[in-house]
């Protein structure tokens, strides 16, 4: 059986008084309402990464994430955090290549390789992100495109690898935008990207792999989104913002 994950994505947000706000927001409303087998991830600013982790304490169904890391272990890389340095923290996640990495930060699928190589060589799990703009959308090849983002940065690994690796698709047009995928549109993406799982590493891998919808979903829109057979659950940024706005993203797993 799948990972049901809902992974909130806080970006560049909120203070710490706020982020801690939110987080005991959060940690109440979980206990009280989530049933089920559903990982919560919170993929807070690096600053907060530890006060929110000492807040969350041994909460068995809420994790600590972070939204990014550096290619390399340690050195001279002014501004960089490792992925060593987050395993020395027990940060269990690390999303790699956000869409907004890609577009103001020029990472591409070979630099993501090497990110995605360096989190799990730490025992840590990527969330690799993955999706097409709008251009590409309308011009009709996303599914090209969104493919050759999986294989440049992912298809290098061994079986044993690939299976500790999250995906999550981001079509960019969605993300921010509160143009959300059609349930339909998510569910088309999501198989492609399983069969092209399947055919380098064999169905039942291909069926192990958790796969992530991401681009403005909200408490209104998650059941549907989340319904489809080889959608595992989302990567939320806006609404990951708003405790009870999350929480009832949450819930929407069942
Ligand atoms: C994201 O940042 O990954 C995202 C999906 O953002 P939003 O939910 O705000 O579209």
């Amino acid at each position: 059986m799948r990972s049901k994950i809902v992974a909130g994505n806080w970006k560049m947000n909120k203070t710490l008084e706020e982020a801690k706000t939110l987080t005991s927001e959060l940690i109440g409303m979980i206990t009280d309402e989530v049933k089920g087998n559903v990982k919560v991830v919170l993929c807070t600013p690096f600053p907060y990464l530890h006060p929110v982790k000492q807040q969350v304490g041994n909460q068995a169904r809420i994790s600590v994430g972070a939204q990014n890391c550096s290619e390399h272990d340690w050195g001279a890389y002014t501004g960089e955090t490792s992925a060593a340095m987050l395993k020395s923290m027990d940060i269990p996640y690390v999303i790699v290549g956000h869409s907004e990495r890609r577009q103001y930060f020029g990472e591409n699928g070979v630099l993501l390789a090497k990110k995605v190589d360096k989190v799990l060589a730490q025992g840590l799990t990527p969330i690799f992100c993955c999706g097409e703009p709008l251009e590409i959308r309308e011009k009709g090849t996303h599914e090209q495109v969104v493919t050759d983002q999986v294989k440049k940065s992912l298809f290098h690994l061994s079986a044993e690898a690939l299976q500790k690796v999250v995906i999550a698709y981001e079509p960019v047009w969605a993300i921010g935008t509160g143009k959300t995928a059609t349930a339909q549109q998510a569910q088309e993406m999501h198989a492609v990207i399983r069969k092209h799982l399947s055919a380098k590493y064999g169905q039942t891998i291909a069926n192990e792999i958790t796969i992530l919808y991401g681009g403005s979903v909200n408490a209104a829109n998650a059941k549907e989104l989340f319904a489809n057979p080889d959608v595992d659950g989302g990567l939320v940024g806006g609404a990951s913002l708003k405790s009870r706005e999350f929480v009832e993203i949450i819930k929407a797993i069942g």
